[in-house]
């Protein structure tokens, strides 16, 4: 019977194991996952469970039951630590060894850590990417302790957000001159300073970090590179991550910004695929990599869709979001080449519509779902609205669309 092996249960192997079944395959299948617990959601790890909104239980992609209804078999607690793609054998770290006729690599992203010179391997120093992170993380989100964010991206500011929505002092240290300066413009991260300025968040920007500073083990502040000290009880460090490639390094796979696949999920090894976060795709005659949820997804269904048969290439549709307080960030398309930004202002809820040219690329909206749903409706036909009326909130969002 043919055996596909998906090694990470996080999102993207999670809704490719389910695929498959619902595509009616009706082989083996084994989902091996490092971590102890079944798949389950990365986002309300910075958001709603930080927050203690949301309970463990609601955390889980699905049931423990949906995996034993349709004959996936869980790994769980298992790393893969080789593969040898001439024997289609896969080694756990427990010993044990699997073989497959297909292999999907689903390993997601790894967080940067910050050097053990600088700190980062001290005592009270946590990355956020897995659910044991988060809980580590509640033990110290104690009203009225000093928090230090290292880094100004959205992990960084969610961290931040929901620190002080929970009492906490919050300072946040970002070395580029400002905030948000890898994925927003800057009348983005203005719009999100002034946020967090309300809400009592202290954020040095242009502010490199020299080292974090420690007593017995345990950090006690930080000590930035123009002098200046702050003390801190503990730290959240999001300075970006990387696809997780280290096994796939291992066999030979092409790997450039992810593990290189093609529009079918194919990887440059016969019988071996890979999706999500760990995989960049072409897009637009180069490579893209994305890191997101609705990418997972969609990534995930339409590889196991073309392993069976369905022979559709991939075409991504970029959207992200982030909670930040009261405020739903919702991001349409992807702005990397964006040479100007308007900004519209619907009673309240801003959003901003990046263009190349006269070309619209992408749109942040700041509880405004409206500016959303028109912009993806837009960027999804390759369709451009006129920037003057986009820049004035009289003419209806809708009017926007092509009629
Ligand atoms: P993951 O979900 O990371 O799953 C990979 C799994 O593989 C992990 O469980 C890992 O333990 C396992 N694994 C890795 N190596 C091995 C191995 N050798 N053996 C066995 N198992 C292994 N996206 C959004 O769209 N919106 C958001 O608001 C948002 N917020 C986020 C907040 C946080 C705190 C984080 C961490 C991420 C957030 N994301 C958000 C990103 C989103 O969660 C990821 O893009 C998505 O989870 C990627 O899915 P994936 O399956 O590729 O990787």
């Amino acid at each position: 019977m043919t055996h596909i092996v998906v090694i990470g249960a996080g999102q993207a192997g999670a809704s490719f194991t389910a695929k498959l079944r619902d595509l009616g395959f009706d082989g083996r299948i084994t989902l091996v996952g490092e971590e102890p617990v079944p798949p389950y959601q990365r986002p309300p790890l910075s958001k709603g469970y930080m927050l203690g909104n949301m309970a463990l239980d609601r955390m889980f992609l699905r049931p423990a039951a949906f995996y034993a209804d349709r004959d996936i078999t869980l790994r769980l607690g298992a790393r893969a630590i080789a593969i040898d793609p001439d024997a289609r054998t896969l080694m756990l770290a427990d010993g044990s060894s699997l073989a497959y006729d297909t292999l999907v690599l689903a390993t997601g992203s790894d967080p940067v850590r910050l050097p053990a010179a600088m700190g980062g391997d001290l005592a009270g120093v946590y990355t956020m990417r897995r659910l044991s992170d988060a809980d580590a993380l509640a033990a110290e989100c104690v009203a009225g302790r000093r928090m230090l964010v290292v880094g100004g991206g959205y992990i960084g500011l969610e961290a931040a957000a929901v620190a002080a929505t929970r009492g906490l002092e919050v300072t946040l240290v970002e070395q580029a001159p400002r905030i948000l300066s890898r994925v927003a413009a800057a009348q983005t991260a203005d719009w999100f300073r002034a946020l967090h300025t309300r809400h009592g968040v202290t954020i040095h920007e242009g502010a490199g970090l020299a080292a974090l500073t420690q007593n017995a083990g345990r950090i006690t502040g930080a000590r930035l590179t123009d002098g200046r000290a702050l003390a801190a009880d503990f730290a959240v460090v999001g300075i970006g991550i990387r696809p997780a490639t280290q096994l796939a390094q291992g066999t030979g796979l092409m790997i450039d910004n992810g593990i290189a696949v093609d529009a079918f999920g194919r990887s440059s090894q016969p019988g071996i695929l890979a999706i999500g976060d760990c995989a960049s795709f072409p897009w637009r005659g180069a490579r893209l990599r994305l890191e997101s949820v609705p990418h997972a997804i969609d990534h995930a269904e339409a590889t196991a869709a073309a392993l069976m048969g369905a022979g559709a290439p991939y075409i991504a549709k970029p959207w992200f979001w982030s909670d930040q307080y009261d405020v739903k960030l919702q991001i349409a398309g992807l702005n990397a080449t964006y040479d100007g930004v308007i900004v519209r202002n619907d009673a309240g809820a801003p959003s901003h519509w990046y263009f190349a040219g006269r070309d619209l690329l992408s749109v942040d909206a700041m509880n405004s779902p409206r500016a959303y749903m028109v912009a993806k409706r837009l960027i999804e036909a390759g369709q451009s609205p006129d920037p003057v009326a986009v820049a004035d909130p009289s003419v209806p969002l809708k009017a926007l669309l092509p009629g």
